[in-house]
């Protein structure tokens, strides 16, 4: 388990390890491209050696990345899908250049389809994704809040569906830890964490649990209310960080802070090192 944040790549994406020993970061995650729109910096040779001199130097054990907010894969407009199709597996193609471990995405929602329809293109679209894909990089799910018209990925079962439609493909899941709160799955001590975490292992595997996001909630269980807190300052707590940080498969992965940036995310990544060595 190495715990680390999303890190800036302001100037230059060879900047990212930099920004993450800076803040702590024993791996991190970033955006490798404007995440509201706008092209991709340019990967040369020069950018991707100074990348991986830099992961070495700064001590980072893995970059992880997130593709951009506008990704969606259940919208009924083909424009909006393929365009999403393509940004994915350009930044799978992107984090295989980098040498980054793996990318997660959100798949979206849908104003217009009804959840079957809408499950169907996100099938569909993750099948477009890893065609002929070979890169070293993983495609990784994140669960999602549930908050927005149709969404899809907030239960494990539609996740598990989307999985289970590529068995020959290593998928992953990034479980975020608020997203799972806020979607009815409760966190907030140690029999709760077991409960969910077999409900996780039920509908996906928890072999394909790769990576957390680890973001206290500031709504209540199942309110389905995107908003991340501080660890320990909000409705899932320091126990059930406690009880997420001692739970086996959780224990083995890296993790990210999503939290607010703000004075307090120093703080954040103490006390999250502070229960991994307590245990
Ligand atoms: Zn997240
Ligand atoms: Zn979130």
């Amino acid at each position: 388990m190495n715990i680390g944040a999303h890190v800036s790549i302001a100037g230059s994406i060879a900047n990212a390890p930099v920004n993450a020993e800076r803040a702590a970061c024993e791996c991190f995650q970033m955006f490798s491209r404007p995440p509201q729109g706008g092209p991709a910096p340019v990967l040369d040779d020069k950018i991707v050696a100074q990348f991986t001199a830099n992961m070495k130097k700064h001590r980072q054990a893995a970059a992880y990345i997130h593709t951009p907010y506008y990704i969606n894969l259940a919208s009924s407009s083909p424009k909006i899908r393929y365009g999403s199709i393509k940004v994915i597996r350009d930044e799978l193609d992107r984090a295989s250049l980098l040498g980054a471990r793996a990318v997660m995405t959100h798949l979206g929602s849908s104003k217009d389809l009804g959840k079957a329809q809408a499950l169907k293109k996100v099938i569909e679209g993750v099948g477009k994704i890893l065609d002929g894909y070979t890169g070293s990089a993983q495609f990784l799910i994140e669960n999602s809040a549930g908050a927005g018209g149709t969404i899809i990925g907030d239960t494990f079962d539609e996740i598990g569906a989307i999985i289970k439609a590529y068995p020959r493909i290593h998928i992953g899941v990034c479980f975020d830890t608020c997203h799972a709160f806020v979607s009815g799955y409760d966190v907030r001590e140690k029999a709760a964490v077991a409960k969910t975490l077999k409900a996780f292992d039920k509908a996906i595997g928890l072999e394909k649990l790769q990576l957390v996001h680890a973001n206290d909630a500031k709504a209540e269980l199942g309110s389905r209310s995107d908003r991340h807190e501080h660890i320990g300052n909000g409705m899932i707590g320091i126990d059930g960080f406690r009880a997420l940080i001692g739970a086996a498969r959780i224990h083995d992965v890296d993790w990210i802070l999503e939290t607010p940036k703000d004075d307090s995310d120093a703080d954040d990544m103490r006390t999250l090192k502070g229960i991994r060595q307590s245990l």
